[in-house]
């Protein structure tokens, strides 16, 4: 029954041993993991035995034979099917107590604001800049600590960031990675995902690191004292662990969270442009207008007289997408992440249409006013419990 769950009796005795542990709230607790590959594995199955009550997972890929050196969730039989539901129904076997959601999908396009802000702490296990940027900024924008992990060989490390309480992940972000987040969101990510995907890994590393970021989890859902902006190093070849800090960047942007966030009981996929602009606007005037926070290709065409007026998101198309299908040259885009009583050809596109993913929370501008709204009928589709 939903909401009623049977805890196994004495399943967590030694755990309350701990002074400060408090297993009502760690089962009460709501976190998010990005990637279930060698990383999200070790992770996911601590929160499992652990008893975090509620799990949310989210991975684009499916399992190949290489992961079943490093993955602790996954055998044979598994390989070819998607990564985050095997993982799901695994950690249930490992702990019936718990629920557990997933979501076979693309982290930089697919997660709505809501179900990061619904979060107590997201744990990211990816491999790539761009993933992690997704993550921070989302984190930032809505509030929830989120810890970052990384493996490379025998080496690995684990940072957590607490939005308001020091540095971001991008405060000391170097150029490059920038050129490398250009090139991912200019083509075709989850492709490009997949390339980055062949870390040279062991087990035993993301044992450590993983460990690590569950950890620093459940200090700060104990209300235990941990620095934002804060990280661990560890070099497995010689054995030392590094600690760092990271230095608070005033000139970054980032750290500007949504204000004045409106619930509403609607969906994505039953919300117009046009319906969001006369929810926000009292006086229906031309300077209010939805701002997105990536951009939509309103048109694509080449100059052999092709052109497509389907509505699409750009950072999910590939390159064979932008190339034109009579021609072969490159496709002309019209893109835009602002829509407004002029924008003709997209009022009428709902916004799950126009590539906004469920239980996103939506800003529109009205003067110098910004009000986000959250789309909260989406809640339920996206927290498919199992
Ligand atoms: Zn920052
Ligand atoms: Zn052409």
């Amino acid at each position: 029954m939903p909401g009623s769950r049977a805890r196994t009796p004495g399943r967590y005795d030694s755990l309350q041993l701990i002074p400060w542990w408090q297993q009502a709230d760690v089962a009460k607790a709501r976190i998010m993991v990005v990637g279930a590959g060698a990383l999200g594995n070790e992770i996911l199955k601590n929160l499992a035995l652990l008893g975090i009550g509620h799990i949310f997972i989210i991975d684009f890929d499916d399992i190949e034979a290489s992961n079943l050196t490093r993955s602790v969730l996954f055998r044979d039989g598994d390989i070819g099917h998607h990564k985050a539901e095997i993982a799901a129904g695994r950690l249930k076997d490992i702990n019936p107590d718990i629920k557990v959601a997933f979501m076979h999908g693309n982290t930089c396009t697919d997660i709505g604001l809501g179900i990061v802000k619904h979060m107590d702490v997201v744990i990211a296990a990816v491999d790539n800049f761009a993933a992690r940027i997704f993550i921070n900024r989302a984190c930032f924008k809505v509030g929830t600590p989120w810890i970052n992990g990384g493996i490379i060989e025998l080496m690995g490390e684990a940072h957590v960031y607490i939005p308001g309480k020091g540095a971001c992940y991008e405060c000391n972000l170097p150029p490059d990675a920038y050129r490398d987040i250009t090139r991912r969101f200019s083509c075709q990510m989850p492709q490009a995902e997949k390339e980055a995907g062949h870390v040279p890994t062991t087990p035993t590393i993301a044992s450590i690191i993983g460990a690590v970021q569950v950890q620093e989890a459940l200090k700060i859902l104990h209300h235990r004292k941990v620095e934002g902006g804060s990280g661990l190093v560890f070099n497995g070849m010689n054995n030392r662990f590094m600690e760092v800090q990271f230095t608070f960047n005033p000139a970054c942007y980032v750290h500007d969270p949504l204000k004045a966030v409106r619930r509403l009981d609607r969906s994505v996929t039953d919300t117009s442009f046009r319906d969001l602009l006369d929810i926000a606007g009292k006086e229906p005037g031309p300077d209010i207008a939805v701002e997105l926070d990536f951009n939509i290709v309103t048109n694509l065409s080449c100059l052999c007289g092709y052109s497509d007026g389907h509505v699409k998101r750009f950072d999910r198309l590939n390159n064979a997408d932008l190339t034109c299908p009579r021609c072969q040259k490159m496709l002309r885009t019209d893109i835009t992440s602002i829509v407004d009583r002029s924008s003709a050809s997209l009022l009428d596109c709902t916004l799950g249409e126009a590539g906004v993913p469920p239980w996103h929370i939506v800003t529109v501008k009205q003067g110098s006013e910004k009000t986000s709204y959250e789309f909260c009928a989406d809640k339920k589709r996206v927290l498919n419990y199992i």
